[in-house]
């Protein structure tokens, strides 16, 4: 399995380097040359087998210089940290519709499964490599605690996370700035999340910086994110009586690597029937999926930090295969995003993306009214960020079809203020977490500049 850029101008590299290296040189994100092709009978087979087994058999045909025992005890390894025995258990709201918790992990939030995988994979690559690398990652919020959480005491790892100052949680920024370890860095940027993620693709861009300092990322731009969350997807379904029945997904979406991921377990062969887009008052996607056009407006902030977002990186992915894996036409799209702020989709490719995937925008009074709804009649208390899923699910929901499943991308604790708001009361920390802010805090305050910023990192890394 090799792996070519959605620009096509970046050289095909393997599974290990693509690991490593995160963007293409080309500006491009990388993708597997082709998708492995998993029969009726091999989903049949995972239905109730335990999430290690499943994700040891989704991952192994991606990364093929690594053993499949190898790969085994490094998934055993990262989903050790959940608090709970399924991992990614489903929970049943309404006769169709369906809960996937993706918040047991370390840092609440579905980050975590991908992330805590990542920190094995680098490890074992970086180990068998006797190489060091540094790691610059933007956040939304989630991403960074989940990264740090992966990374923080590595040896072979320097880890930056940017996050944009004051529009995160001070529980998603906790969870980020205590973790006492020589190698995290963190940055309290002034500007928003589109900013951060523009700086740190420009220290990508930058090659003589990205070789010096030997650059990886984790952000969703890391093809092994996505692949760690096809998982997901594939356990729920099975479990909800995929292959013999297809199961719709709605997504709260950001970055669109979590949705993509879907997108790929449905290339994988996964009876999939529609892929829903839920986006907040930042809806982006929900207007290209509507007119066709992706236009960058601004970015409001919401009770939904990790969807306020514009630039939408991993859509890129599905334009490539929107294009019939054109990657001239990504090129052509992607230079007139840079300048100009917006591109067009032409008819078959938007066609495609349509009969995959249907979206919808959730107001803000929409999603603050789920979170009390699910609250009054169930008792539960779903995060801002599940509630806009949850809120896109209704709003798109075929009475006679299949399967609905939500994702639950954070625990509600991670967003007490929002979810005391909605339900009157005030959601409690997991056992591991209860001391968050009694710890002490570590981060530097820095200008949204280039040069400043790779300063930083140079210095960092000569003092480690
Ligand atoms: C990151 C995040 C999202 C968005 O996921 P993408 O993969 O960026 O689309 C949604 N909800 C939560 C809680 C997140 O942390």
């Amino acid at each position: 399995m090799r792996y070519v850029s959605t620009r096509g101008d970046a050289p095909i590299l393997d599974f290990e380097d693509v690991l490593l290296s995160g963007l293409a040189r080309d500006g491009g994100l990388y993708v597997p040359e082709t998708w492995p092709a998993l029969s009726s009978a091999d989903f049949a087979d995972m239905a109730g087998r335990p999430y290690t087994e499943v994700a040891t058999r989704i991952v192994t045909p991606f990364a093929p210089s690594i053993s499949q025992a190898d790969v085994a005890s490094m998934v055993d390894a990262a989903y050790s940290t959940f608090s709970h025995p399924a991992v990614a258990p489903l929970a049943q709201l309404d006769a169709n519709e369906f809960l996937l918790e993706l918040f047991h992990g370390p840092t609440l939030a579905f980050k975590d499964l991908a992330m805590q995988l990542l920190g094995q994979l680098f490890s074992h690559v970086l180990t068998k490599r006797g190489e060091k690398v540094t790691i610059v990652a933007a956040t939304s919020g989630d991403t960074g605690g989940a990264a740090i959480e992966a990374f923080a005491g590595l040896e072979a790892v320097n880890i930056v996370v940017l996050h944009p100052k004051g529009r995160v949680s001070d529980v998603q920024r906790r969870q980020m700035t205590t973790v006492q370890a020589s190698n995290v860095h963190n940055v309290a940027l002034d500007g928003n999340f589109d900013d951060c993620q523009a700086i740190v693709k420009a220290m990508f861009n930058d090659l003589d910086f990205r070789d010096r300092v030997k650059l990886a990322a984790v952000n969703s731009i890391n093809w092994s994110r996505i692949l760690a969350q096809v998982v997901y997807y594939v356990t729920a379904a099975t479990t909800l009586g995929a292959p013999h029945r297809k199961v719709s997904f709605s997504v709260p979406t950001g970055n669109f690597g979590d949705i993509f991921a879907g997108y790929v377990a449905k290339r994988m062969g996964l009876p999939i029937d529609k892929l829903i887009v839920a986006t907040n008052i930042n809806d982006i996607l929900d207007r290209t999926l509507k007119m066709g056009s992706y236009t960058v407006e601004g970015v409001t902030p919401t009770d939904a930090p990790s969807m306020d977002i514009q630039v939408s990186s991993n859509f890129e992915r599905l334009l490539f295969e929107a294009y019939g894996r054109d990657a001239s036409k990504v090129r052509a799209a992607m230079g007139a995003l840079t300048q100009s702020g917006s591109f067009t989709i032409d008819d078959p490719a938007i066609s495609a993306i349509r009969s995959d995937f249907g979206s919808a925008r959730v107001s803000n009074d929409a999603m603050h009214a789920t979170m009390q709804q699910v609250f009054k009649s169930l008792g539960m208390q779903i995060d801002p960020h599940t509630a806009v899923g949850l809120a896109a699910a209704r709003d798109t929901l075929d009475p006679t079809g299949a399967p609905m499943v939500t994702l639950a991308t954070a625990h509600p604790a991670k967003f007490p203020a929002a979810v005391e708001k909605a339900t009157g009361q005030h959601p409690s920390l997991p056992p591991h977490l209860t001391d968050l802010f009694d710890r002490e805090e570590h981060m530097t305050a820095m200008p949204n500049d280039l040069r400043e910023m790779q300063r930083f990192v140079e210095e960092k890394i000569a003092a480690s």
